[in-house]
């Protein structure tokens, strides 16, 4: 069986943020990516502060990849509409040019990327570490295993499956065509049991995401043009915004019963260091995804360089997870029930952006 001293499952932002600071520290790993080649994944490419302050700290700077700025935030719902400025410098980037970028800085550190090669099922080792077994029948042997599959879940580590009666949130993307009002700007619509944001990303084309209760899209009989023609018919401004585009027959990512609040359990003996959304999922609507998943992965090669256990590390991420999570959990049931104008007289607040921006931060 093959071996190797770390290996990294999953090739997104946290994965990529660990084999980078493990590469850079003289100690590098085998990442190994499902995907062939970086695609678009759902996501709404939003990059706030502390995204940008840790990409840069591995050596990635988004503009010069053509990330956009962003200085405003403008919540549109219903007949309401607010907009501030960010207290932070922000920038919309596509996944699959953030994601290139991210696997070749650890391929240039030094690091083995094999790309087009999927983990099937994970083991724990009774000596520590795991085995990972994979599509093709092979398998990886590692005392030290780092698991940031994200939004994917693996057979034997499995996170919880939602609850019968549960209601939860699917993401859906689409690209829009360029839309001069959005330079500079990130735009949330927020309505019953989800929310669309709207940014535009490094070709000038428009980032379209939404998350949305699957009951709402059921209602929408599960197609995502159907749900954006109602959502537009309810709302004008959502209407002036998309125009006819979401018909086009542009292609959707989707995925399915996103885990939002999700935390990694404490306490059994883990043997695996999890990252970013295998660590922990914050509402997507906070916009903070990918900082917590570029500062776990950074935060879990730090601990393993240091002898820390995966159990230890698990624990030092939940006590600067946690307080985040709960805030921007409150955000979304807030923005998605039916006082969500609430939302729109707090934002409107001064001060209220920047408070919320220290509440959500992790840190790296
Ligand atoms: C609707 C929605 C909108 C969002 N918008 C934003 C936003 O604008 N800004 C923001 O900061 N965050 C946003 N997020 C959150 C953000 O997308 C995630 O927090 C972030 O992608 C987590 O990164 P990750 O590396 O943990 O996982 P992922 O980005 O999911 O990456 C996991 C990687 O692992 C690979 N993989 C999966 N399974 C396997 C396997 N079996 N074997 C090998 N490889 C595998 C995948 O191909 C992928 O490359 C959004 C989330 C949702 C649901």
């Amino acid at each position: 069986m093959r071996r190797t001293d770390a290996l990294i499952v999953g090739g997104g932002p946290a994965g990529a943020a660990t084999a980078i600071t493990l590469a850079a520290a003289g100690r590098p790993p085998l990442l190994i990516e499902r995907a062939a080649t970086p695609r678009p994944v759902v996501c709404g490419g939003f990059l706030g502060g502390d995204a940008l302050a840790a990409l840069a700290a591995l050596g990635i700077d988004a503009p010069a990849l053509g990330a956009r700025p962003i200085h405003r935030l403008r919540i549109v719902a219903g007949g309401h509409m607010v907009e501030r400025r960010l207290p932070f410098a922000a920038a919309g980037l596509s996944r699959a040019t953030l994601d290139a970028a991210l696997r070749d800085r650890a391929l240039a550190l030094g690091a083995i990327v094999e790309t087009g090669r999927a983990a099937r099922a994970i083991e724990d080792r009774p000596e520590g570490g795991a085995i990972v077994r994979l599509d093709d029948g092979s398998a990886i042997a590692a005392p030290a295993v780092f698991l940031a599959t994200g939004k994917h879940d693996l057979r034997g580590s499995p996170r919880p499956r939602p609850a019968p009666g549960a209601d939860p949130a699917v993401g859906l993307r689409t690209v829009l065509p360029a839309d001069p009002d959005l330079a500079g700007r990130i735009e949330l619509h927020l309505f019953d049991r989800g929310y669309a944001g709207l940014l535009v990303q490094e070709d000038g084309s428009v980032n379209l995401c939404l998350s949305v209760a699957r009951s709402r899209l059921a209602e929408a009989d599960g197609n995502p043009a159907r749900l954006i023609a109602a959502l537009a018919a309810a709302s004008p401004r959502f209407a002036a915004r998309i125009g006819g585009a979401a018909a086009t027959g542009e292609a959707w990512q989707a995925i399915a019963a996103v885990p939002y609040g999700w935390q990694q359990p404490l306490g059994a003996e883990e043997a695996l260091y999890r990252v970013g959304d295998q660590a922990a999922v914050i509402a997507s609507l906070a916009g903070d995804g990918i900082a917590i998943a570029l500062a776990s992965g950074a935060i879990a090669a730090r601990a393993f360089l240091a002898g820390q256990s995966p159990a230890d590390h698990a624990r030092a991420l939940a006590a600067r997870t946690g307080r985040p999570i709960a805030i921007a959990g409150a955000i979304r049931r807030l923005a998605e029930g039916p006082h969500r104008a609430l939302l729109l007289r707090a934002a409107a607040l001064p001060g209220a952006a920047a408070l919320a921006a220290r509440l959500t931060r992790v840190g790296h």
